[in-house]
């Protein structure tokens, strides 16, 4: 079959190297003139590191492998952590990952052929067809928009549907400084019920660094603020070490605002349909948009003759991942924080993590493991 892809980002490299892989004759166009590496860091959790293995993605000395995300008080309490190495041993030592969205996206990268600077302007989801911004053509058996948040594809198929603001921002940086999360696995979030700090290790000597909190168009701490390091000082400057150190050497920040989409029962049409955030756009607040962009091109390489049977697979889940998502984390912290044992924290991230995953769900990887280590499974 011959496919079409819009999109040269992680949800697009992803499909192609499962439909590839697959047997499929596969055609990537991308509109930036090169691959786009820009952006902060990313989670990927133990089914990313499943579904990058399946689709031949070296992985070897990329991002950190993550071992604890700890949750501290405004104080610097230590209120609770999960233990990643019992979630990874809970998934046959498939693990958690920090990554630089850069190294990612260079690593799904290698091998496949690209046709960027080929932006397409206008799609005919019946037909399969796209038209280049130069009026040149192409067409398909099987059209897939991963052309991301203001996806060509999806407008074609469902009109305007723009993915909506949901009131939350992230101003995130890297950091090199010698802090303890540099390279050492282990994660932290603070939350005050109003905002929210984290710094993560991404791997050879950073760290990402960011906060969320509440802003929209025309608050001082929108897109592009001039004085968005002093505002970030004077609010987080006295949060718990390493905050104030980091806050007071970064020269700038990127600011991200949080867009949601509503999820359709079906996403496409005929011989199109849709994969990562062209079909469901969410917050970044629960880790998951690499991560359901996988799920997507692993569940769509496997049922590409029927696009209609991947979406209804791919929607109950992602429903679930999108709403979780929207709600931001420190709106739906609750008077438990800190009461739980840790124990209850792994168990129900296991839990968590499985539901948000056809591909932990079908337990192919088991079979696929040297030893069949974890027999049964939380439900
Ligand atoms: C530059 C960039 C930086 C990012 N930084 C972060 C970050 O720091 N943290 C985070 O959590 N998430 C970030 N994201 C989002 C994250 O990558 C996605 O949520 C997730 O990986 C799903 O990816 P996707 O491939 O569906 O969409 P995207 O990553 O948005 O990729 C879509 C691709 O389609 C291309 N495209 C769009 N329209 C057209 C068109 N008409 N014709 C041809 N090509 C087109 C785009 O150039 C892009 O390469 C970033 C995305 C991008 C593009």
């Amino acid at each position: 079959m011959k496919v079409l892809i819009v999109g040269g980002g992680v949800a697009g490299l992803a499909a192609a190297r499962g439909l590839t892989a697959a047997g499929h004759d596969v055609e990537v166009y991308e509109g930036a003139p090169e691959l786009r590496t820009e952006g902060g860091s990313v989670t990927l959790w133990p089914s990313s590191a499943g579904i990058l293995r399946e689709l031949g993605v070296d992985l070897d000395g990329a991002g950190c492998r993550l071992e604890t995300l700890e949750t501290w008080s405004v104080r610097g309490r230590r209120l609770g952590k999960i233990d990643m190495n019992v979630v990874e041993r809970r998934f046959g030592g498939l693990h958690a990952l920090h990554i630089a969205r850069r190294e990612l996206v260079e690593r799904l990268a290698e091998d496949v052929p690209v046709n960027y600077g080929h932006r397409i302007q206008a799609v005919d989801p019946d037909r399969a067809e796209i038209t280049f911004t130069d009026g040149n053509t192409a067409r398909g058996d099987l059209l897939i928009g991963a052309d991301g948040r203001n996806s060509v594809v999806r407008r074609a198929l469902w009109g305007e549907s723009p993915a909506k603001l949901n009131g939350w921002v992230t101003w995130q940086a890297f950091t090199t400084l010698p802090t303890e999360f540099i390279d050492t696995g282990r994660s932290v979030m603070i939350s005050n019920g109003r905002a929210l700090g984290s710094m993560a290790p991404a791997g050879h000597g950073k760290a990402l660094w960011w906060f969320d909190l509440r802003a929209k168009p025309g608050s001082p701490l929108w897109v592009d603020a001039p004085n968005a390091m002093d505002l970030l000082r004077q609010r987080f400057g006295h949060w718990p070490e390493p905050f104030p150190t980091v806050l007071a050497q970064a020269q700038t920040a990127q600011c991200f605002p949080h867009y949601g989409h509503r999820v359709p029962a079906v996403w496409g049409r005929g011989p199109t349909t849709l994969v990562g955030d062209a079909a469901h756009t969410m917050s970044p607040a629960m880790a998951m948009g690499s991560g359901q962009a996988l799920e997507d091109a692993w569940t769509l390489s496997r049922s590409a003759d029927d696009p209609r049977a991947y979406e209804r697979a791919r929607t109950k889940i992602v429903r679930r991942v999108a709403k979780m998502a929207g709600r931001e984390i420190p709106s739906r912290q609750g008077p438990l924080m800190g009461l739980l044992p840790d124990s209850f924290s792994t168990k129900s991230s296991i839990s968590w993590l499985r539901s948000a995953s056809g591909y932990l769900q079908e337990e192919a990887w088991l079979q696929r493991l040297p030893e069949a280590e974890p027999k049964k499974l939380p439900a």
